[in-house]
């Protein structure tokens, strides 16, 4: 063993790889149990927290009522309850997005275990110091005065992601949670009884950290340009990357090599329609602000001048996750997203921001000659036969799935269709914008890793996006980070009761 001067960690009982929200929940938890607990952090302070930091901080949970968001948010006031409609999200509501948006290949346990433990995991969390808000500004409309919630989503973090981790980490450090930044793990250490630890770099070297159990919460391998060509296909290592740099696939990697079950859709993953010119990782100033999440009430051209989409197929929450992957596909790997003064003032924040890639014009037209790269004349027939196709007899309606489409175009669009007839005109350069990947490896109900034989490798846990089998093809919005805290606290709870009988 080092000398204490060489190892710094002291004699944990539990490491938790990671430093966003499934490892503090992890941490969190464990330490409930009366662990000693220590959280290596492959970054930075200044960019600790992982993809949980870049979030907007919005968390799918099942709630029957106003009086079940209470719990989470106990300072929503009686004014706030009367003047919106927050309808409930019931725990069928959640299975039925869960099967359908995954194509039904969801794994049936960790869907009932996201699902049924989703309330008391935030109102936990809640408690440990996370302050929840509802969602006024992203996930509701005002119909007649009222804010109307849609997507069931109706709550956030206060702060997003930012005060999600900050409060977290504050929480961990209060709890006697001690948290190393720039501590990259790089390989499992294998005991005669299973894992015994782990081996992190620090500066030029590298220190064994021993500790009777180690849990994963240290990401997917988005932001690793050879993995993703590798296991998502040719283009992907060109994609933007929308969150952290350091999620590389190094946990991945150490858990498969100590004989860890694959599990889920290696060769899928979560990707946006993202601004054209962000830079190639996210910005934490930014956030997640490049992401142009309003194509539901405009139209996407490509390169050829073409639609290439259901634009309005479904309301934002259940397609924006899977648009980036055909925007990917597009030649180039481009799409302007158009729309018209009609529409342009309902535009989400994001639309607003002062790094977007837009142009503005007061005719169709001129805006063909300002949409580079794409063929004007083509994308002014496009546009001629979508406003010829819209079915304007059905009132518009933006709070609601409207039904209104259009007739007889190759490419429908199912909803929110609108003539694109009145200027001034806008359109905004889109690209395709990685968030997470969705293979993994294999846990239980209890959080243990299993490995390639189905039996748990003792000492070893997981949580967050590292756990694979919840997300195939699509993904219902605000469920990466409920997930982390469902299965942060759950491997947490089993490792701290593990090691305390060690
Ligand atoms: C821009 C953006 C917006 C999003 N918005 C939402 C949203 O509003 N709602 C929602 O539910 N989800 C959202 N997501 C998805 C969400 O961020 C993830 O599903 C969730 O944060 C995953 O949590 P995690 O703890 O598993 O991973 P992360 O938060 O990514 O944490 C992984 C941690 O592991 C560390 N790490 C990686 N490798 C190593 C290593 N070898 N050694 C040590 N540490 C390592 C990383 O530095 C990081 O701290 C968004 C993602 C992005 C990028």
């Amino acid at each position: 063993m080092p000398s204490s001067s060489e190892n710094p960690f002291g004699n944990p009982d539990v490491i938790v790889i990671g430093a966003g929200n499934a490892a503090a929940c992890a941490a969190l938890a464990a330490r409930e149990q009366g662990a000693s607990v220590i959280m290596i952090e492959a970054a930075p302070k200044e960019e600790a927290g992982g993809n949980s930091r870049y979030t907007a901080g919005a968390m799918r949970v099942v709630f029957n009522g106003p009086e079940d968001l209470k719990k989470i948010i106990p300072d929503l006031t009686d004014a706030e309850i009367a003047g919106a409609d927050f309808g409930s999200y019931t725990t069928d509501q959640f299975y039925d997005d869960m099967g359908r948006l995954t194509e039904y290949r969801t794994d049936p346990d960790l869907a009932e275990i996201l699902i049924t433990r989703s309330l008391d995991t935030l109102i936990w969390m809640q408690k440990k110091g996370v302050k929840f808000q509802a969602s006024f500004g992203r996930q509701a409309h005002k119909v007649d005065g009222k804010f109307k919630f849609f997507g069931g989503l109706a709550c956030e973090t206060w702060g997003g992601g930012e005060g999600l981790v900050d409060l977290e980490h504050k929480a961990a450090m209060k709890a006697g949670v001690q948290i190393f930044y720039d501590t990259p793990a790089i390989e499992l250490i294998e005991t005669d009884e299973g894992i015994g630890g782990v081996k992190v770099r620090v500066g030029n070297k590298k220190i064994d950290i021993y500790a009777k159990a180690v849990i994963l919460a240290c990401g997917g391998f988005e932001s690793n340009a050879e993995m993703r060509a590798k296991y998502l296909g040719p283009n992907w290592d060109l994609a933007k990357v929308r969150g952290t740099r350091f999620n590389t696939g190094g946990g991945l990697n150490m858990a498969l090599n100590v004989g860890a079950m694959p599990y889920g859709q290696w060769s899928g993953c979560h990707s946006v329609s993202w601004d054209l010119n962000a830079p190639p990782f996210g910005d934490l100033v930014v956030g997640d602000s490049y992401q142009k999440h309003s194509y539901p009430f405009g139209i996407m051209i490509n390169a050829r001048g073409e639609r290439f989409v259901d634009e309005g197929a479904d309301i934002r929450n259940y397609t924006y996750a899977k648009y980036g992957k055909i925007v990917l596909e597009q030649p180039n790997m481009f799409a302007w997203q158009v729309f018209d003064a009609k529409i342009s003032p309902k535009l989400r924040d994001e639309y607003r921001i002062r790094q977007v890639t837009k142009v503005q014009a007061n005719t169709l037209e001129e805006l063909a000659t300002l949409l580079e790269g794409v063929d004007a004349a083509a994308f002014l027939k496009t546009v001629q036969e979508f406003n010829a196709a819209v079915m304007d007899q059905v009132p518009l309606n933006l709070a609601i799935k409207d039904g209104r489409g259009t007739k007889n175009l190759t490419i429908p669009k199912s909803n929110w269709a609108n003539a694109i007839d009145t200027g001034p005109f806008e359109a905004y350069a889109v690209t395709c914008g990685v968030t997470f990947t969705f293979g993994g490896i294999k846990i239980n109900n209890h959080g243990e890793v299993e490995n390639t034989s189905g039996k748990p490798i003792p000492g070893l846990y997981a949580a967050g996006e590292i756990v694979g089998g919840l997300f195939y093809y699509n993904y219902p919005g605000g469920t990466g980070l409920t997930s982390g805290s469902v299965f942060g606290k759950i491997a947490g709870d089993s490792a701290g009761k593990a090691v305390s009988k060690k």
